[in-house]
């Protein structure tokens, strides 16, 4: 059976169909229309049947996007494609698609993609990270993600840097309405923004690491800096899940050094006398979102027709 991922994102609706052995048949990507709900429940109808009649076959459907459906009103929360939020998302899809269809946080997706058949593969415990704009989490064990009865499991951006030091309090504000948390130091706004306290320059991560590799000392602290702050912050994760792997995603999973060096730091953290788990880059890099969301049909599983929602 066909599995069809869908990734939502704010600017881009990327489609993906696996076969059951994981190999990608077909993509396609489109713009999001904006802050059009309907529009955007089009579109996603739209691909999903070009994709069966490219195919000649009717797949699953599964579909990863920033926020959570709430479990206790069943509508889409936290997503930064703002006209998404407070809708019915799933249950209108599954209307207009009449089947059951999955849907999860982007993050969830990434975490369940690189524990399938990806960088933690084999692995009980794996605990996927997307930093990028944001510090996003997911958590899948035994091949299942994690959701939570608040639909927020892995959710570590949001919580304070640990053991902070005293230049690091209170910390940068968040758009949270804390100051101080993980996204404001992880993310790449938050380490350009630690340069430029430090230095008065204003770098994108990329040129941050470009100076640091050449040689310039005040690149090279600030990346120091990031590397014991995400080592804290994954101490923090380890000590309360453990994970067997933790795979990074998102713009910052290309600085390379990260896997050697956050690993040397963490155990000065972590309340264990030695540390096995291990930090892998990801192996399905910037595609593990869309293949996460065909994911969320394993291997094994098939459509299941609905009829019409009655509402
Ligand atoms: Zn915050």
């Amino acid at each position: 059976m066909v599995k069809i991922g869908i990734d939502l994102g704010g600017t881009k609706i990327e489609v993906i169909a696996l076969d059951e052995g994981g190999r990608e048949i077909l993509r396609r990507r489109v713009e999001t229309p904006q802050g059009d709900y309907h529009g955007t429940l089009g579109m996603i109808t739209r691909l999903v049947e070009e994709a069966e009649a490219d195919l000649g076959q009717r797949g699953t459907v599964g579909i990863g996007t920033p926020g959570a459906i709430s479990r206790a009103t069943g509508l889409l929360k936290n997503s930064n494609s703002v006209c998404l939020n407070r809708q019915p998302v799933l249950q209108d899809v599954q209307t207009l698609l009449n089947r059951t269809v999955r849907i999860s946080n982007d993050a969830n997706c990434f975490a369940l993609s690189e524990a399938t058949d990806g960088a933690g593969v084999g692995a009980q415990v794996v605990f996927g990270v997307i930093v990028g704009t944001g510090t996003g989490g997911g958590v899948v064990i035994d091949g299942k993600i994690i959701t939570g009865p608040n639909a927020i499991a892995g959710e570590w951006g949001h919580n304070p840097l640990p053991w902070p030091r005293n230049d690091e309090r209170p910390g940068p504000p968040c758009y949270c309405g804390q100051s101080g948390c993980i996204e404001t130091f992880l993310s790449g706004p938050g380490m350009s923004g630690d340069h430029e306290r430090a230095t008065g320059e204003c770098l994108k991560p990329r040129d941050i690491v470009k100076h640091a590799l050449s040689g310039d000392p005040s690149a090279e602290a600030t990346l120091r800096r990031y590397e014991d702050r995400m080592a804290r912050s994954l101490a923090h994760v380890i000590n309360i899940l453990d994970p067997d792997v933790i795979v990074l995603g998102g713009g910052m999973s290309n600085i390379h050094r990260l896997y050697e060096r956050v690993p040397r730091l963490w155990g000065g953290y972590v309340f264990s006398d030695r540390v096995d788990t291990r930090l892998v880059a990801p192996k399905h890099g910037d595609s593990s979102g869309v293949r996460g969301a065909a994911w969320l049909w394993p291997a094994g599983t098939g459509v299941e027709d609905r009829r019409q929602d009655k509402r």
